[in-house]
């Protein structure tokens, strides 16, 4: 894969997933229209290329695409892959408490026979930026605003599949547990290992789960990988069950990195099944990061090297800091933290811990000049049930 770039190397990668699925031209078009932003590996000091030393980690911006965060890569692929292969109209039901939810319908927006309902919790529980994402006008896309928590929205979107009056619409899930998403994750880590002289460690800020288990199979698939370790905030029990796998999942903690306020990933059967059935496990730690670690880290990164990091990358930077992963830091590894938001997406945190506003990438400035359209609803299962029934 070497000298090839992403969108070449994509096709090869993804072509012999997809054999006998696709036609190859087709997934040529699909993978030039879906992946049509940078994916750059920067060293901390905003010059490309390897850091000498192993002290300084690359950054592996994953945060390019439309809504600013990796979820792009998933939602963008996914919404064209049920375009494709969809012979029916489909209807993808997604609960969001952050990035998921606008790179879905961002992502899926405008492709024939597929629509999109996102619901999300009001009351303040989404951050100003990320509602601005949720509630933009698309074509197809409608959005809900819940007067509930995350976990009313989540239920809602799971009784859905056995609402006796939604037995004839066909719906589906974009939640990170689906081969959809995962697949087309493990392509900018092939795209990071190519570039390196070397196997890299991966850093990845975790929540679900989803990103990790995509680097692992890409890592089964031959790319080379000197070990990841997956950066959790305080919902720690990925850390806790590679100590003792007799733990048992808890209750989600709020932290400043919302996207990874997760208590039990969804990705985390299949990452046990994997563990189990190969040697995947045997690279891979992870360690647990608090709030205070994440705000110093976003400190060192911006007074250090003028790196400005969303809290989520902040949280993968602080595990590189961490000490149980220091052993792991071997002069001539090279260290990949993937990136996986904008700080534009997070400015009231990245202010708080540097006093400095992140710049407004296009992709957010454009929003401003459009139109909005949300509509509340209870959280009540036959509400929404009425609904996704009118918008058929
Ligand atoms: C979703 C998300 C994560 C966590 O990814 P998982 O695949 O759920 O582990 C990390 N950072 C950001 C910015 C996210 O949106």
């Amino acid at each position: 894969m070497q000298g090839l770039g992403f969108q070449e190397m994509a096709w090869n990668v993804l072509s012999a997933w997809l054999d006998g699925v696709l036609e190859e031209n087709v997934l040529e078009d699909l993978v030039q229209d879906a992946f049509d932003f940078p994916v750059p590996l920067v060293g901390m000091d905003g010059g490309a290329g390897q850091v000498e030393g192993g002290r300084a980690p690359l950054l592996l911006e994953l945060f390019h695409g439309p809504t600013l965060s990796f979820k792009d890569f998933g939602a963008r692929f996914l919404g064209r892959m049920l375009g494709l292969l969809s012979e029916e109209p489909v209807t993808i039901l997604v609960a969001t408490s952050g990035d998921t939810g606008s790179a879905v319908a961002d992502g899926c927006s405008g492709i024939p026979g597929v629509r999109v309902v996102l619901l999300y919790p009001g009351g303040g529980q989404v951050s100003p930026t990320q509602e601005r994402q949720l509630i933009v006008e698309r074509p197809g896309v409608t959005a809900v605003r819940v007067r509930g928590s995350f976990d009313d929205c989540q239920r809602m979107v799971k009784g859905s599949f056995s609402h006796a009056g939604l037995n004839d619409i066909r719906l589906t899930t974009a939640n990170s547990i689906n081969v959809g998403r995962v697949l087309p994750q493990m392509l900018y880590y092939i795209h990071a290992a190519s570039q390196l002289g070397r196997p890299p460690l991966f850093v990845v800020p975790s929540g679900n789960l989803g990103n990790l288990t995509a680097g692992i199979l890409a890592c089964l698939s031959g790319m080379p990988a000197a070990g990841f370790l997956a950066a959790h905030n305080e919902n720690d029990f990925f850390p806790r069950w590679l100590d003792d796998s007799s733990t048992r999942y808890g209750a989600s903690k709020q932290t400043l990195s919302n996207a990874m306020d997760v208590g039990a990933p969804s990705n985390f059967e299949r990452l046990e099944y994997l563990f189990r059935t190969t040697r995947a496990g045997s690279n891979v730690r992870a360690v647990r990061v608090s709030d205070n670690e994440t705000v110093a880290a976003i400190q060192h990164a911006w007074h250090e090297y003028r790196y400005l990091a969303d809290p989520h990358t902040a949280v993968g930077l602080a595990a590189v800091l961490a000490e149980n992963s220091a052993a792991w830091m071997k002069s001539d590894t090279p260290v990949v933290v993937l990136s996986t938001a904008h700080p534009a997406k997070f400015p009231e945190i990245v202010r708080s811990a540097t006093d400095i506003t992140p710049e407004v990438p296009s992709q957010l400035a454009r929003l401003d000049g459009m139109s909005s359209r949300v509509q509340d609803l209870d959280a009540d299962g036959n509400q929404l049930a009425e609904l996704i029934r009118f918008i058929d």
